[in-house]
């Protein structure tokens, strides 16, 4: 068979697998509310925590930036595409986060794939969580360094693993919070290990940034290494298309190895810099989030997942409990509710979407086999009468998932 009427059969056999992804067209209708594919959805599948997206200040900053700088950066940063725009937003998000210096990138995906060969090389020692983003997975690949992986969350394998490798540079990456769970890294026991075992430390805060820690500062924050008490072995990165509502990501940490970063992350020289209208975007975005009104819009997401966590604790409906799916453990606001089997995930899935709301069902092979589940995603832009509409359907569903 010829390569191209493979691809032709591969393809076939993800679509009976039900594997075969599909992208919808969407048009933001204010709130948390999605035009999809010319129908009104209420959407719980956006990783915009804070509702900034969609936000007056942002848009504001990016019609004043047009008319200052134009649209495009023209060059990588390493030429002429460093704008003013871009280099203040360095110096912002660097005093945001507590630490002497960030790099801003284009992309998180790239940041990472492209981070982790600049840091170590053949011959070095990986240590990776189970649970790693693809991002770091492939950046891993891409590194030709021995990757050991250790348990989800399991320490004390890592710790072993540490013990037991003879190499001299070693690094350990980590999710600090999973984005499929939700769930937080012990990052100060983590950077403990490194410390014990001459290791450094990269964190991957796309999920943290902007809702953990005191004024959203992040998760590295939360965990009390950041300003007079930074450590000078953790690299510390984080996205901006997320929570800060626009797009990119950063690298911070200290002086030395941000410098190291900057001369040999490829992703940083060969890429064509961010736009500094999205730069000026990311500066009223950060103002928000530092300010009062992240405060509140951290204040109505927590009051979400409170809402959410009460209407699907056990003894609040018996046909939901009957089901057996229950919300994992996260005080995030990723909120998987776990299902087990692909298809009752998908049915799941499916009887919301009738009902009017999109909470996309996830499985393996993005989660481990046997805990397929719905990633239902927060967001300060839901309303309380949102998350209640949230809570009926999924009785609805269970109801009729029961029969
Ligand atoms: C989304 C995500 C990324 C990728 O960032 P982009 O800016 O979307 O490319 C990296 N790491 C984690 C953990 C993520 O969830």
């Amino acid at each position: 068979m010829s390569w191209l009427n493979e691809i032709d059969q591969r393809l076939a056999e993800l679509d009976a697998r039900t594997l075969l992804r599909r992208r919808r067209e969407v048009l933001p209708e204010g709130g948390a509310r999605l035009r999809v594919d010319g129908e009104s959805l209420l959407a719980f599948c956006s990783n915009d925590y804070l509702g900034l997206s969609q936000a007056p200040a942002l848009r504001q900053a990016v019609h004043a930036a047009v008319d200052l700088y134009g649209v495009g950066s023209g060059a990588s940063p390493m030429v002429s595409g460093h704008s003013v725009a871009n280099a203040a937003l360095e110096r912002e998000l660097a005093a945001a986060v507590g630490l002497p210096r960030a790099l801003y990138f284009y992309a998180g995906y790239a940041t990472n794939a492209s981070l982790v060969p600049a840091l170590v090389g053949e011959g070095d020692a990986l240590f990776s969580d189970a649970l790693n983003h693809a991002c770091l997975i492939d950046g891993a690949r891409l590194s030709r360094a021995t990757v050991h992986r250790y348990r989800h969350g399991d320490l004390a394998h890592l710790a072993e693993l540490l013990a037991a490798s003879p190499v001299r540079r070693k690094l350990v990456m980590s999710d600090a919070v999973f984005s499929m769970d939700g769930d937080v890294a012990d990052i100060g026991a983590l950077h403990a290990l490194c410390e014990q075992h001459d290791a450094l430390l990269l964190l991957d805060d796309a999920h943290g940034f902007g809702v953990l820690g005191p004024e959203g500062r992040g998760a590295l924050a939360a965990a009390g290494l950041t300003g007079p008490t930074a450590s000078p072995r953790v690299l510390y990165m984080a996205t901006l298309g997320k929570a800060l509502g626009v797009a990119g990501a950063f690298v911070a940490g200290p002086e030395r190895l941000v410098e190291w970063v900057l001369q040999k992350t490829r992703s940083y020289t060969y890429a064509t810099a961010a736009p500094p209208l999205l730069a000026e975007a990311l500066r009223a975005s950060l103002r928000c989030v530092l300010g009062a009104d992240g405060e509140q819009r951290r204040q109505q997401l927590a009051d979400r997942i409170e809402q959410l966590r009460n209407g699907l604790a056990p003894g609040q409906h018996a046909a939901f409990d009957a089901t057996g799916w229950r919300l994992m453990p996260s005080a995030t606001p990723i909120q998987p509710l776990l299902i087990g089997h692909n298809q009752p995930a998908l049915a799941v899935m499916a009887s919301l979407r009738e009902q009017g709301l999109w909470v996309p069902a996830i499985r393996p092979p993005t989660v481990a086999l046997g805990t397929a589940r719905l990633r239902i995603a927060l967001s300060a832009a839901h309303q309380p009468d949102d998350v209640d509409a949230l809570l009926r359907a999924l009785r609805k569903a269970a109801a009729q998932v029961a029969a």
